[in-house]
């Protein structure tokens, strides 16, 4: 059975937490897109961890790790990763990286920077970390795929003509030194022998498990509404979010995809820049960034503030439905059990009218919200472990949502650790 775990909003929704939880029944977790730019944060007997790149299910021994052609390689990345999974106590995953994954390449680091500084205020608050020049670069049918690395002659030309593009971006548009072709391939040779144990073809691989009845799990970065075309574009990150990529990202039939948990925060919050419309300010959102999340809602790559919001309906219902969520999985409802009160966005106002339906973005530019206000239950929820033990008021506030989002909201999640959740029947 393949399930895929996958974000409704933003980003940062909790499906680490979820995924780590979820491994524990499975057999092989799978990254099929995205990079290193965002983290998931993941609290289990050792210790802390933020994981970038590798997939949440690398603390079980049971478990095969893979990152599928879809991803974003940084090949140092994952080998610091994995030496610091290993270096903290975690027994050394079993991991698999595709064949068919393209590297993230250190010029791609630096055109993501340089661009960012070109752009000045108009710039797209990205993490830094390439995806932007690399996902471009893949598409444009310059980038370099693993298997490429093994074929020492044609990488070599391909490196001198790649270059010599690149360099006139490095020269004339950012003003900054040209890349020698030479030192870039040895880069490459070095960047082959850290991730030759690893190398496999994971579609094959893939099918084989499906045939063998394995479970399996697809873990999405980001969420619905940073995907490049049901997003808020531009303000998108550069592969796609949704579940229905996890079949491409993967290499495996999208018939396969037979549970779609989608992973809901109790309130929103975002990185980055882009249209928020439930957004709150000023002491409202410190209150909530603080007590955020675990230790407060900061980006697990760069530590960024991130902006704070009332649960929003009609991004989340949108985000549920483009996904093709089968469930919800409804996340850190323990924080707000501070507030007399809580407001859920159920209607954008624009131009005067209101819609309970996402619109494009030059729309969402306009959008106000129109709020109602919920009771606040006033209480600690930590520690609950059946549905009917939480305050009532609780109840109803997942019950109000559940009904917006219009999918069921079979988990709720009321802290970070693996064993903080509650299965609905
Ligand atoms: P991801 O990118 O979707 O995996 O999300 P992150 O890991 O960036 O953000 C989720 C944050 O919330 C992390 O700090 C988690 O430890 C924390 N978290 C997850 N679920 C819960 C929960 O139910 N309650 C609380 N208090 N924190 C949670």
């Amino acid at each position: 059975m393949v399930r895929a775990i996958v974000g409704a909003n933003w980003g940062d929704e909790g499906k680490g937490k979820i995924t780590d939880m979820l491994a524990k029944e499975s057999d092989i977790i799978i990254r099929y897109q995205g990079g290193s730019n965002a983290g998931h944060t993941i609290i289990n007997n050792y210790g802390k961890f933020a994981l970038h790149l590798l997939p949440s299910g690398v603390f079980y021994h049971h478990t095969t790790s893979v990152i599928g052609n879809g991803v974003a390689l940084n090949i140092p990345f994952l080998v610091k990763e994995i030496e610091d999974l290993v270096s903290k106590g975690v027994p050394k995953p079993d991991i698999l990286v595709s064949d068919r994954a393209q590297i993230l390449m250190p010029y791609h680091i630096l055109f993501d920077q340089y661009e960012e500084e070109r752009l000045g205020k108009k710039s797209f608050g990205s993490t830094k970390s390439g995806i932007a020049p690399f996902y471009s670069d893949k598409y444009a049918k310059i980038g370099f795929q693993v298997s490429e690395l093994f074929d020492e002659e044609s990488l070599k030309e391909k490196v001198d003509r790649v270059c010599e593009t690149k360099n006139v971006l490095m020269e004339h548009l950012y003003h900054k030194p040209a890349m020698d072709p030479q030192e870039l391939f040895e880069t490459l040779l070095e960047y082959r022998e850290m991730v030759k144990p690893y190398v496999c073809d994971v579609s094959k691989y893939l099918h084989e498990a499906i045939k063998a009845g394995k479970n399996i799990l697809l873990e999405g970065q980001l969420g619905s509404l940073k995907d490049p075309d049901h997003g808020i574009y531009p303000m998108v990150t550069s592969s796609s979010t949704l579940a229905a990529y996890g079949a491409i990202g993967a290499g495996i039939p999208p018939y396969e995809i037979k549970n779609i948990t989608t992973v809901v925060k109790a309130y929103s919050s975002a990185v980055g820049a882009g249209a928020f419309v439930s957004e709150l300010f000023g002491d409202e959102a410190d209150e909530l960034r603080r007590r955020g999340g675990d230790g407060g809602e900061y980006g697990a790559t760069t530590g960024r503030p991130r902006r704070m919001g009332w649960f929003d309906a009609v991004a989340s219902r949108y985000g549920c439905r483009i996904q093709g969520s089968t469930e919800v999985a409804l996340t850190v409802l323990d924080v707000l059990g501070y507030l007399d009160e809580l407001q859920v966005c159920v209607g954008y106002e624009i131009d005067g009218k209101v819609t309970r339906d996402f619109p494009t973005t030059v729309e969402l530019n306009r959008a106000k919200p129109v709020y109602k206000s919920l009771p606040g239950w006033k209480c600690e929820i930590r520690g609950i472990k059946n549905y009917e033990d939480l305050p009532e008021n609780c109840r109803n506030y997942i019950e109000f949502i559940e009904k917006e989002i219009e999918t069921p909201i079979s988990m709720v999640s009321n802290g970070p650790g693996r064993d903080e959740i509650i299965f609905r029947k």
